[in-house]
């Protein structure tokens, strides 16, 4: 029983490796504006099921669709970009020797070639966007610092931004606060949160206190084993579910 508010809509997806099911007869279903917290021991296939979403990976079988009408499945990589998935590495990839802004601007060009040689101009509906990001990812103050000289958490934030330039219904983002401090790991629950509603944001996180944090006591977090959906709920019935106390006692 699928509502028909489903943005990302996964069924029956299974995909092997060498005869190894990283993903196996994975179910989900995210909706328009949801932010959800994807959570599973290691090896538990997320990285292959978010790169199956981005095209990355093509699955063996199943179906994936995006919004009532785009099938993921017939459409490669930077097809899916362009339809509207965003996806955040683990690892930021800011372009360290330009500013802040300029991060911002190139992430909205079309063309980055031609970007890096016209600095073409933007026009307001692009300059409001970039203003409200710079706000959003609390980096409005150090516009035109050098992307290099931020902290991880900032450039944490500022990819983030870089991403959201590309005006995005869905966000994917992997592992988010590894290596930050406690402030930055507050800070960034506030800009994900700020996210949903606009976005879908779909989170893999192992840190469980910053996943409690974004998911607080009506957020529905996913539990991944062995490729498929072991237990789905609120946090406090997934971490109360003795199947997934028995997964992580195993790792
Ligand atoms: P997670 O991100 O939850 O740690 P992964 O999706 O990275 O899990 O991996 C799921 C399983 O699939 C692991 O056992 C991993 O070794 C295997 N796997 C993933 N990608 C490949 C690949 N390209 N070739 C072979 N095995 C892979």
């Amino acid at each position: 029983d699928v509502s028909h508010n489903v943005l990302l809509y996964l069924e029956g997806i299974s995909v092997s490796f060498d005869g190894f099911k990283a993903i196996n007869d994975l179910n989900l279903y995210i909706d328009d504006g949801e932010l959800r917290c994807i959570i599973g021991p290691n090896g538990a296939g997320k990285t292959t099921m978010m790169d199956i979403i981005t095209g990355k990976t093509t699955p063996d079988s199943g179906s994936a669709w995006f919004g009532q009408t785009i099938n993921l499945l017939d459409l490669d990589e930077p097809a899916i970009a362009q339809a509207g998935i965003g996806r955040k590495f683990q690892k930021p990839t800011v372009f360290e020797a330009l500013t802040v802004w300029e991060n911002l601007e190139l992430a909205m060009a079309d063309d980055r070639a031609v970007w890096s040689i016209l600095h073409a101009r933007l026009n307001s509906e692009q300059q409001d966007l970039l203003h409200e990001t710079l706000i959003l990812i609390g980096l409005k103050s150090h516009a035109k610092m050098q992307a290099g000289k931020l902290s991880h958490g900032q450039k944490q934030w500022l990819e983030i931004g870089m991403l959201l330039m590309q005006k995005p219904r869905l966000l994917l983002v992997d592992e988010p606060v590894a290596g930050m401090t406690h402030q930055e790991m507050d800070r960034t629950a506030e800009l994900l949160t700020s996210l949903a509603g606009r976005h879908s944001v779909v989170v893999v996180e192992h840190d469980m206190d910053f996943v409690r944090s974004l998911a607080g006591k009506d957020r529905t977090v996913s539990v991944l084993h062995q490729g498929s959906v072991l237990s789905e709920g609120s946090m406090d019935k997934v971490q109360n579910d003795p199947r997934v106390i028995e997964v992580y006692l195993g790792e």
